[in-house]
Order: structure tokens, then C-alpha cells, then sequence
């Protein structure tokens, strides 16, 4: 799998990780703001009824009548009223009338907003709202036993929260003349909470955007150092420590594909072995690092000698380069070879211990296919044999294996 696809897919997996998570957690976080709204909606129905309670096992409790606390109209009851003396007229507050007047406060104080109601109120102001009506329907329906939903409005968003109210013992006092007998529906009470600290969804995503960025450029950065170190190893892998031209791995595999390239077009293809004459008496000479330094001058004249960029010179053993011509018959490659060693002849370098003559000369074998193509083994093979001749033959030379059985020349 190569860098880039790796990358890629780093990328893809890193980016739809952030976004599961993004979706998970606002999912989670909005779900968990919606329990505390309606367990805080709940609690305050639970307090409600509770100080309902109190009221109506009181059977209801008298308070002077002031300006917030005017007689109930609507309660039908003797009594409504009893004149303490001249100053003093005490009322009666019903758990109804009492529930009012929780809602009023709470209304002023933090803007919760509390509504008792019916489908079939005494008081007209205790009307049901459509969403009152919607739960109230539920509740008859015996669906839920309790109500909520978040509203949004221009004003922002609510908490819609409603629960019944069952009519007690204590209720028949006033309702019973209504026809309610105990345990009956009587109504409900809603708790509409305004929602001014909403779920903190920005933070998350905010958090996941930065997460998100740092986690692709850690992929980009990591993938490009990794690009690099490979593409470094693997020019290790292939290049010659010593002349820098191509190793014997490179040529092999470029080799094999040069060879499929002529085999499927037919077109001919050279294969050169050069070889330093007498080149382990240079080194007795002059030693090893001399040596050396003659390896690497004459691989960079051997490549230079290349004029095609498709032709490739590779060290394929000590002091022996190895040259592809492709879509090269043997009479192009024996003028590439005959270039090589003009080229190196021109170098002068001195060799003091030659029967040929003064300088470093090299002999060159050539092999080539033109034909059929049995393998590319057999063409090094050749170039090999064709080696081995000039050796025999005196060497500072070429000698050519053609096409099997069709070209064995010397020139
Ligand atoms: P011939 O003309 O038959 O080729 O004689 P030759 O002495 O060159 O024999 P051969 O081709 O077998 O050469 C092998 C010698 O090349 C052995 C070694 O002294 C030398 N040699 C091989 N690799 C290196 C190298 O990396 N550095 C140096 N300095 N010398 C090397
Ligand atoms: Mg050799
Ligand atoms: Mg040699």
C-alpha cells in the first residue's frame, strides 16, 4: 500500500472518529440537559402538590383579605369569609386558589411559569393552552402519566413539563357538585421552565474542531516523515554505496521489466558487462582506496557514456558495470561499448602494472534479443560468455553474443 492511499485512509478514519464522537456526545449532552429540566420541572410539580396537600387535609386554610388575596368567586363553599371584628375579614384560600398564588410568585421571582388546569375548569382563567390540552388529552387517554417537551419560541427556548392532578378526598369539598369521584382526572398542573443555560453543544463542537485539526495534521506530518524516510530506504536499497550509480537489485528488477517491454513489443534489447583489465594488480599497486577511487571515476564515465534515458548502467560486482540498452540492436550497443572505451582511454588513468599499456582499459561482452526471448538470465549469461572471450582474447576489447545461433561477431 503506498503513502499517500495509507494516509488517506488515516485521514478518512481519524475524521469520521471526530464526528462520531462529535454526534455521540451532543446526542448525549442534549439528552442529559433534558433529564435535568424535567427532573428539576418535576421536583417543582412534587413541591406543589405537597403544599396542596397540607392545604386540603387543612381543608383549606383562612388568610386576611388583602389586596393580593381578594375573596375566590368561584369557591361555592359556606364560610367563604368570616368576619373576625371590624378590621379584620379572613377568606378562605383553596389548594386552587393557594396554587395561583405560588404561581404568581414564582412567575416574578425566576420565571417559571406554573399553570393549574382542566378540560373542564370552574375558573375560566384555568383554561388549558394547546399543549396543556395535548397532555390533558394524553392523560385521559391513559398514554403517559406525565408530559414534556422543549418549545422554542422568539423569546427562546421552554421546558414544557405537565403532570395530572387526581382528585383526593380533600377535592370533593368544592368538585364534587362537578361530578368527580375519588381518584378521577381533574386536571393537571404545567411547570414551564425558561431554558437560559442551554446544553453546552458550541463547547463540544468547538472541542472537537480543534481535535479534529491537531489529530490531521499529526496524520499529514507523520505520513510526510514516513513518505520521506521510506522513499530514503528504499533509494538506499537500491543505489551502490560506493559510485552512487544503481546496485545489482535495481538491475535485476529493471531487467525484468525491460525484458517484458521487448517481449511484448519485439523490439531487440543489449545488455553490456564491463569488466576492469588486470584491476587486481592496480590495487596491489596503489592499494584499496586508489582502487576505489578508479571504481567510482569509471562508473560515472560508463554512465555518462549513456545517451538515452532509458538506457541503465548498475555496479554489478566488484570492478564490473553492467549497461541496459533497451530497443538496442548489437550493432547500437557495440557503438555504445566502443564509446565507453573511447571515453575511459580518454581518462588516462594511470595503471603501473598492465601488459597492455599505461592506462585502465576495460573489456566489454555484449549480449542481445532479437527474436524470441527465452530469458533474461540467459541474456546476462551470454554477455557473460561474450566477457570471458575477450578476457581470452586479450582483453581492452568487445566481443558480441547476439541472438542465439543467428550473430556471434568480434569487433
Ligand atoms: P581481469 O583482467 O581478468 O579482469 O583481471 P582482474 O584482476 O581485474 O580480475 P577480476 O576481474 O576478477 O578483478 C577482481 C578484483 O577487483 C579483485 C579486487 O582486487 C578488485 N576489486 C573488486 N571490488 C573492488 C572494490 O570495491 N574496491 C577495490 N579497490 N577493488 C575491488
Ligand atoms: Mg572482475
Ligand atoms: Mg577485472
Amino acid at each position: 500500500m503506498n503513502y499517500k492511499k495509507l494516509a488517506s485512509l488515516l485521514l478518512a478514519g481519524w475524521c469520521l472518529t471526530v464526528l462520531a464522537s462529535l454526534g455521540w456526545n451532543t446526542k448525549h449532552t442534549q439528552q442529559e440537559h433534558l433529564h435535568f429540566l424535567q427532573d428539576t420541572a418535576r421536583l417543582i410539580f412534587d413541591h406543589v402538590i405537597l403544599v396542596r396537600e397540607w392545604n386540603a387535609n387543612h381543608g383549606g386554610v383562612y388568610v386576611p383579605i388583602t389586596e393580593s388575596s381578594p375573596p375566590n368567586q368561584y369557591l361555592e363553599i359556606e364560610n367563604r369569609e368570616i368576619v373576625v371584628d371590624d378590621k379584620l375579614t379572613l377568606t378562605m384560600i383553596n389548594p386552587a386558589y393557594m396554587t395561583r398564588q405560588i404561581a404568581e410568585l414564582a412567575t416574578q421571582s425566576n420565571g417559571i411559569q406554573l399553570h393549574i388546569t382542566s378540560l373542564n375548569p370552574i375558573r375560566p382563567s384555568n383554561k388549558p393552552s394547546t399543549q396543556e390540552r395535548v397532555a390533558l388529552l394524553e392523560f385521559e387517554a391513559g398514554d403517559s402519566e406525565e408530559f414534556s417537551r422543549l418549545l422554542a419560541d422568539k423569546n427562546g427556548y421552554r421546558f414544557f413539563y405537565m403532570a395530572p392532578l387526581l382528585t383526593t378526598q380533600a377535592c370533593l369539598r368544592c368538585h364534587e357538585k362537578q361530578g368527580y369521584v375519588e381518584g378521577d382526572l381533574r386536571g393537571g398542573i404545567s411547570v414551564t421552565i425558561p431554558d437560559i443555560h442551554p446544553a453546552p453543544i458550541q463547547g463540544i463542537i468547538i472541542g472537537h474542531c480543534v481535535i479534529g485539526v491537531i489529530g490531521i495534521l499529526v496524520i499529514l506530518t507523520l505520513a510526510q516523515k514516513l513518505s520521506e524516510s521510506y522513499e530514503k530506504v528504499r533509494q538506499q536499497s537500491i543505489i551502490d554505496v560506493l559510485t552512487g550509480i544503481p546496485n545489482r537489485r535495481h538491475f535485476i528488477d529493471r531487467l525484468a521489466t525491460e525484458y517484458r517491454r521487448a517481449s511484448r513489443n519485439s523490439t531487440p534489447l543489449t545488455l553490456l558487462i564491463t569488466d576492469i583489465d588486470h584491476f587486481k594488480q592496480y590495487n596491489d599497486s596503489l592499494g584499496h582506496l586508489e582502487g576505489d577511487q578508479c571504481i567510482v571515476i569509471v562508473a560515472k564515465t560508463v554512465k555518462a557514456s549513456l545517451q538515452r534515458g532509458g538506457d541503465l548502467c548498475a555496479r554489478y560486482g566488484g570492478e564490473e558495470f553492467i549497461v541496459i540498452l533497451p530497443n538496442t540492436d548489437t550493432a547500437g550497443g557495440e557503438k555504445v561499448a566502443r564509446r565507453i572505451q573511447k571515453n575511459i582511454a580518454a581518462l588516462e588513468i594511470e595503471h603501473p602494472d598492465t601488459p597492455i599499456g599505461e592506462h585502465i582499459t576495460l573489456s566489454i561482452g555484449l549480449a542481445t534479443d532479437y527474436r524470441d526471448y527465452p530469458s533474461q538470465y540467459n541474456l546476462i549469461k551470454r554477455a557473460d560468455e561474450a566477457l570471458y572471450r575477450c578476457k581470452q582474447l586479450g582483453r581492452n576489447c568487445i566481443e558480441s553474443n547476439g541472438h542465439d545461433n543467428t550473430d556471434n561477431s568480434k569487433s
